[in-house]
């Protein structure tokens, strides 16, 4: 285990600020998340000096490690949980396994029971798959459907991100090209940029059980219901990556996701990068430097974001009245709420009692598509409604977080929203989750040691997230691709890299790996 890793990204001062402050750096990042780590990373592998200021006291932002259980052995990951979309070419470049990154492929891919007690299980294998859907009943015709779906949303993958040009590195393509690299197809180009995941699910498969276990993966994290415009473009956003070879798949990180970040930290650190944590940046000043929430000030020819766009608006005072517009418009809603547990055991579901192999995969607890659909709308009106949860379990592939026999759980659930009185009412959403569960697994509240739930604020005020919005900004199509922010902003000397960026939210790195290269183009 790297020596960051080993501190869970509590890495501290490495020297006095006032000595950080009597050097002039050639950048300063301000975050430590692992776009902010990325970018660092490939500045000091091009030579520069390289200060990265992290307000928090640990690495890693929204990938990280914590210990918030009064059983200090319990390691959770509090937001990220699952790796997929992790960029092949930074893993490589900046060695991550050599660093410790390591990846157990989550099989099943999903599995999702329903009230009737059978289940349905995506397996890597898909003859298996196959033949849970016959078990099932479904209809041969839908059994093409469901591998056509999933067919389709692979081809996209392929000539979005393997063509000519990987569409994820460096400037987005504009959307003539992008209709270019899909061939011109009608149908993927409404996915790219129109369609609802409830009318691509409707187009493949007619049974209502597919539909219903299906329409999650289209509003990850999104503000929309499963029949609102964008939402197929969520799917494919979220199955566009690969990880250890294999394309549009997801899996866990050994010790959690704070692994990814802490192992970027390493290569940052290896190749000059200066790291330092509880070092809140106050002050951005274009072209001069950043000055702390102490008064410091530090001298940087260059200054980039890893915060979010609005909190970076917060700490620039002259930028021009376009661009503050445009960030004042950008889209932070937030209808995501994670709830995280130390168990004493695995639950046992009444789709499959006393077995655990599900807990290799991911667990997707349900409300009908339609359901769902109201549940948003309740959530946009100002309720808490948790129809959907997404549930992971480190401690099956890796027992190392927690005490021995014991479990961790991560559920990302939807829909909540950030303006509610969550001081008055997060008892109230802990109970939805536990219901929610438990419509499936009985005895999932009884295997509860301790938990937490962390609503939209309390992800604001954990890793910095304005409005808690888990992708530093909605990922529909009209704030991707050519509509997402860029690493260069009009502000002189000031930059982007986090996940408002282009390619987007989530574990990717790419967003911190592009920004690093338009500032070594613009500084040559
Ligand atoms: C609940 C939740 C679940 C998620 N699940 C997944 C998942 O399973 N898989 C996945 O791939 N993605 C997931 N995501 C999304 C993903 O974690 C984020 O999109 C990604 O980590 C953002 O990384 P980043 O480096 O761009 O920004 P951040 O992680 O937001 O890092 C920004 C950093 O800047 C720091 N900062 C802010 N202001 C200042 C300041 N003034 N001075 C100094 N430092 C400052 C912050 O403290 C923070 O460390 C999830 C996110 C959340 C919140």
């Amino acid at each position: 285990m790297n020596e960051i890793a080993a501190q869970l990204g509590q890495v501290g001062l490495p020297e006095p600020v006032s000595a950080l402050a009597a050097r002039r750096w050639d950048t300063i990042v301000v975050g430590g998340g692992h776009n902010g780590l990325t970018c660092a990373a490939y500045l000091a592998r091009a030579g520069q000096s390289v200060l990265v200021l992290e307000a928090r006291e640990r690495l890693g932002g929204a990938a990280t490690l914590e210990r918030p259980f009064p059983d200090q052995r319990f390691v959770i990951s509090p937001c990220a949980y699952v790796i997929g979309l992790l960029d092949e070419t930074v893993i490589r470049e900046l060695d991550l396994h050599r660093r410790g990154l390591e990846v157990y492929l989550a099989d099943p891919q999903l599995w999702i029971p329903f009230d009737d007690g059978t289940a349905f299980a995506q397996w890597m294998d898909h003859e298996r798959t196959e033949a849970g859907l016959r078990s099932l009943g479904v209809s041969p015709k839908d059994i093409a459907g469901y591998f056509a779906y999933e067919e389709m949303f692979d081809q996209m993958r392929i000539k979005l991100r393997k063509g000519r040009r990987d569409s994820w590195a460096g400037e987005s393509p504009s959307r003539d090209e992008l209709e270019e690299m899909l061939g011109g197809d009608a149908y993927m180009i409404d996915v790219l940029f129109r369609a609802s995941i409830e009318e691509v699910l409707s187009e493949y498969v007619s049974d209502t059980r597919l539909r219903d276990a299906l329409y999650g993966q289209g509003i990850i994290g999104t503000w929309a219901g499963p029949k609102d415009p964008g939402t197929a473009a969520v799917k494919l956003m979220h199955f566009i990556g690969e990880v250890e070879g294999h394309g549009a798949a997801w899996g866990y990180v050994k010790g959690g996701m704070g692994m990814v970040s802490f192992a970027i930290a390493d290569a940052a650190r290896e190749a000059g990068a200066v790291l330092a944590a509880g070092v809140p940046v106050g002050e951005v000043l274009p072209g001069e430097g950043v000055r702390l929430d102490d008064g410091t000030f530090i001298a940087a020819r260059a200054v980039v974001s890893n915060a979010d766009p609005k909190r970076l608006m917060t700490m620039v005072g002259d930028v021009p009245a376009d661009y503050r517009r445009r960030i004042d418009e950008w889209d932070i809603r937030s209808p995501v709420v994670k709830f995280n547990a130390a168990l004493d055991r695995l639950p046992s579901w009444n789709a499959a009692p006393g077995e655990t192999f599900m807990a290799r995969g991911v667990v997707d607890v349900i409300s009908t598509l339609d359901e769902a659909q109201v549940a948003f709308e309740r959530c946009a009106a100002g309720e808490p409604a948790v129809g959907f949860g997404e549930i992971y379990f480190q401690t099956s592939h890796d027992p190392s977080p927690a005490p021995e026999g014991k479990h961790l759980v991560s559920v990302f659930g939807q829909y909540a929203p950030y303006g509610m009185d969550w001081g008055a009412r997060r008892g109230e959403v802990a109970r939805q989750f536990i219901e929610l569960i438990g419509r499936y697994a009985p005895d999932f509240e009884d295997c509860l040691i301790s938990y937490e739930v962390l609503g939209a604020p309390d992800i604001e005020e954990r890793v910095g997230l304005t409005g808690g919005h888990i992708f530093q900004g909605e990922v529909r199509p009209d704030q991707m691709w050519e509509n997402r922010l860029t690493p260069r902003t009009p502000i002189p000397g000031v930059y982007l890299c986090g996940a408002a960026t282009h390619p987007g939210g989530s574990v990717i790195a790419l967003n911190g790996k592009n920004a690093a290269m338009a500032v070594i183009a613009d500084m040559s």
